[in-house]
């Protein structure tokens, strides 16, 4: 029996199966730090910082070439239906990684030998794809630090609901659904730099949930360099 979609298709929220949450994203939201930036991925709530390139503590992860770069995902207690325990989990630890992983290729790393950049991805409210909204927001906020990049990280997930391959799931539908898809890309370059599947598709439904996914990722690069323009040259459009 279908739970997640009704007749006419439509989901538990009213979208159409390849319809995006309503997106809002601002650059240069924290004054302290470096580069800066907030989004709103339907209900997630993303912050993101950027310090450096600065000194890398402890001395033996200096890299002579390039920077490093660490990265930090951290969901706040308040960010979920019930208290999180403040601890950093496995989840996030994993999240962490794979977040840095997807912003890397994007970063001119050689032009700051010796130096550390530091990501702070703080998740304010989460529900569902709160991976792909906190690469996005990195990315912005990497860009807004004035960081050398090639590319901007654009993060959008797709997955499989009631049998059928829809765009951008929330916690709902990720919980209850049967696959998620979470992607990363430099659209520009046409690299893939986060891919990861929880469940199960048919080839057929994965190479749709791909294409999917990266149309997803276009549409939040475009809003990407928008907020970028908002910031940087008043309200001119990319
Ligand atoms: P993503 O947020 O990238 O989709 P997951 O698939 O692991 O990552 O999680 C899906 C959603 O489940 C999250 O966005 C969040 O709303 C919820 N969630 C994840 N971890 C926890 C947790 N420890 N406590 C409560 N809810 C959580």
């Amino acid at each position: 029996m279908s739970k997640l979609l009704n007749s006419k298709n439509r989901r538990l929220d009213g979208r159409k199966l390849d319809e995006l949450r309503p997106i809002k994203m601002k650059v240069g939201v924290i004054d302290n730090a470096n580069g800066s930036a907030y989004i709103e991925f339907g209900r997630n709530k993303v912050m993101a910082a950027v310090y450096g390139p600065k000194d890398v503590h402890p001395k033996h992860m200096m890299k002579t070439e390039s920077a490093i770069l660490k990265c930090r995902y951290h969901m706040t207690p308040f960010s979920t239906g019930r208290r999180k325990n403040p601890a950093p989990s496995r989840r996030e630890t994993e999240i962490s990684k794979i977040i840095s992983e997807a912003l890397e290729p994007a970063i001119v790393m050689t032009d700051y030998p010796r130096t550390a950049i530091h990501v702070y991805v703080e998740i304010l409210q989460s529900d569902g794809g709160s991976r792909c909204a906190g690469v996005t927001a990195a990315s912005l906020a990497l860009a807004d630090a004035g960081i050398n990049m090639r590319d901007l990280t654009s993060g959008c997930a797709a997955g499989k609901i009631d049998g059928k391959v829809a765009l951008d799931l929330d916690e709902v539908e990720d919980m209850e659904g049967d696959a998620d898809l979470p992607m990363a890309i430099l659209p520009n370059l046409e690299k893939v730099t986060l891919l990861q599947l929880d469940g199960d598709f048919s080839h057929k439904e994965f190479i749709e949930a791909l294409k999917l996914a990266k149309k997803g990722c276009l549409k939040v690069y475009e809003m990407q360099r928008n907020a970028l323009n908002d910031k940087y040259f008043g309200n001119e459009k990319a």
